[in-house]
This record gives structure tokens, sequence and C-alpha cells, in this order.
């Protein structure tokens, strides 16, 4: 099979998919390059309270499934992979995986968002060893001990109210005294009985060697300084979008997150569009992320169609060209 493609839709989270979806009910045969955890962030969630359809709780993992089933159904292809490279300066676009080069006519950019971290010295050394960024992943392996989510928006009361299934205690440490997470998810956490917040709080040190140890603290308010001892970490402070791949080809907001004109998902680069968390630093919901990648496929099938309008008549300028030089030259002879 050729390499070259209508359009290569970069990332397998719901904007993803949702584009893969709407492009290949336009037979457009889209190219999935799903990365290497595809589903993205939503199969690292528990259950999913608030996508619509779903009168009762989905998995992430299990949401994701269904539509990935869905654009199979509609002719998408897969490669669960991750790009090591897109090179835009050139048409068609390139799009480089270890094992592979493709070719696309129009590029959908739906890499998502990751995790953040506070940014500490010990951070990196001590993940996957008593610090995590995903409670649904690594929960399990604190059983009856006591740890500490650091956080608060919907995330961190997320992982809060998920981690008292297997901790005998959760404290939950934000830098404010209020939290900016939804009513419904805040009123949860502060109804589980094994929750406790410790308001006002920065986390200023990881303590531990080869596993997490033990936190230092410093209080906002006051600047007093306190340690808390524990087994298990988890960061829950927003997420950063991944634009690594387009650095340097696309033009990001102050943000962080991938320019586009207004309400579209047209990038400054004609032909490349972007969707979903890449481009939200504000609603960042499955959801959200699943109209915007809807958005994409509709702009993308629009640049095509006038993509093969304008070759189309090139080739037809070409051919009236051809012909006038071969009367010219039959002319001549
Ligand atoms: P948010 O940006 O909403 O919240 C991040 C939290 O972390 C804030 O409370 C922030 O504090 C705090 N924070 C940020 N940086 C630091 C830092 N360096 N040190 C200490 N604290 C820090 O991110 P979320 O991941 O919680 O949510 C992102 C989006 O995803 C939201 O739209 C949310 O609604 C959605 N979401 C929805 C869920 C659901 O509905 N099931 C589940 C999870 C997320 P401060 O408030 O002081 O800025």
């Amino acid at each position: 099979m050729s390499d070259l493609r209508n359009v290569i839709i970069v990332g397998s989270g719901p904007a993803g998919l949702t584009a893969a979806i709407y492009a290949g009910r336009a037979n457009l045969s889209p190219l999935i390059v799903a990365g290497s955890q595809p589903g993205g962030q939503l199969t690292l969630t528990s259950e999913v309270e608030n996508y619509p359809g779903f009168a009762e709780p989905v998995l992430g993992p299990e949401l994701m499934d269904v539509m990935r089933g869905q654009a199979e159904r509609f002719g998408t292809e897969f490669v669960d992979d991750d790009v090591v490279g897109v090179d835009l300066s050139s048409r068609p676009f390139e799009v480089k995986t270890a094992e592979r080069t493709w070719r696309a006519r129009a590029l959908i950019v739906a890499t998502g968002a990751s995790a953040r971290l506070l940014g500490l010295e010990s951070e990196r050394r001590l993940l996957g060893r008593g610090l995590s960024t995903c409670a649904t992943c690594d929960g399990f392996f604190f059983k009856g001990q006591e740890l500490v989510v650091v956080g608060g928006g919907d995330s961190a009361m997320e992982e809060a109210t998920f981690l008292t299934r297997f901790a005998d205690k959760v404290y939950v440490i934000h830098r404010k005294d209020s939290l900016r997470a939804s009513k419904a998810m805040q009123d949860r956490a502060f109804n589980d009985p094994k929750i406790e917040f410790l308001w006002n709080k920065e986390v200023a040190h990881i303590y531990g060697d080869d596993l997490v140890s033990g936190i230092g603290l410093i209080d906002t308010v006051d600047g007093t300084e306190s340690t808390k001892d524990l087994s298990g970490l988890f960061i829950a402070i927003g997420a950063d979008p991944r634009t690594h791949l387009v650095h340097g080809q696309l033009e990001l907001t102050d943000l962080g997150t991938i320019a586009v004109d207004g309400r579209s998902s047209r990038t400054k680069l004609p032909g490349v569009f972007a969707a979903g968390d890449v481009i939200d630093p504000h609603y960042r919901q499955a959801v959200t992320a699943a109209a915007s990648g809807t958005v994409a496929a509709l702009d993308a099938e629009q640049y095509l169609a006038a993509l093969d309008q304008v070759e189309e008549s090139s080739r037809v300028d070409l051919a009236a060209a051809l012909a006038d030089e071969v009367d010219d030259l039959v002319a001549a002879d």
C-alpha cells in the first residue's frame, strides 16, 4: 500500500479517534498513529461519569475501546506506535515512526497533554518508586498505607477518591484554602472519611533514596516548614500540552498550546490541523476533545476538497499547455 495518505492523525485519545470516525465516514481512509499508549489519558482514569450516552459510569479504557472500534468500522487504519518526528516543511507532510515514514496530504495533531510535575530535583528519580501521576495505574501497590495527593482540581479529587479503595488514609495537600475542582467532585472528597485536607501547603522536598519516604512542606500563609512521612505520593496538578513533535514548526500560544484560528482547528500552516487538549488550556474534557476532533476532521475534509480542485485544475492547465506545445511542434514540421 502507498505511504501517501489523505489524512494522518497523530494521537488516539477522544480527539484523535473522533477525528478518525468523521474522516472515515467522509471516505478519507484515515491513518491513526496511535502512540505507544493508545487511547490517551482516559486509559489512565477509572470511571467516567460525564461522557454523554452512558447512563451508568463507563471505565475510561472501555470507552476508548468502543471509540476505536467505531473508528475501525469506518475504515481507519491504526498503527500502535509512537511518532518520532514530523516534517511539515515539505508537501506532502512526513510522519515518521521508528519503523516507517508516511506522507500525508493533511495532518491532524491530537497529541493531548501529559501529567505535570512539581519541578523538584528528586521527582524524576523517584517516579515509579513511590511517586506517581496515575492512581489507577499504581494505587493497587499501596494497600493499607497512608498516601498523599497533591493538587486542588478534579484530577486530585478523582485520584484521592480512587485511592481510598486501597489506602487507609489519603491526605490531599493543596497550596490554597479552596479547591478548583467541580462541586460534585469536592463534595465526594469532603464526605469521604478516609480523606483529609491539608490546606495552604506546598511540597518543597520529596525525601527518599530508592523509595519515597516523606515530604517537606512549606505553609503558603506563614512560611512555616514541616515534614510528613509517607510511602506513596501522587501528583495531580494538571497537564501540559504535548507539542514536542511540532516545536519550531507550528506556532504555539503563550499557554503552550498549538495556536489555531478561532474556533477552528486550522493552524498557521495550511493542511495542518490540531484538536483536543493540545489546543485547549481550559476545558480539557473527553467530550470537548471529541468535539474538537470533529471540527478537525471537517476542516481537513474541506481543505482536501479544495486541494483536489487545485490539483485538478493544474492538471487541466498542464494538459492544455502540453497540447499547445504539441500543436506548435506539429505546425513547425
Ligand atoms: P487543573 O488545572 O484543573 O487543576 C490543577 C490543580 O493543581 C490546581 O488546584 C492547581 O492549584 C494545582 N497546581 C498546579 N500547579 C501546581 C504546583 N506547581 N504546585 C502545587 N499545586 C499546583 O487540572 P486537573 O488535572 O485537575 O483538571 C484538568 C481538566 O480536566 C479540568 O478541566 C477538569 O475539570 C478535567 N477533569 C475532569 C474529570 C472528571 O470530570 N471526571 C477528572 C479529572 C480532570 P491552583 O488551584 O492554586 O491553581
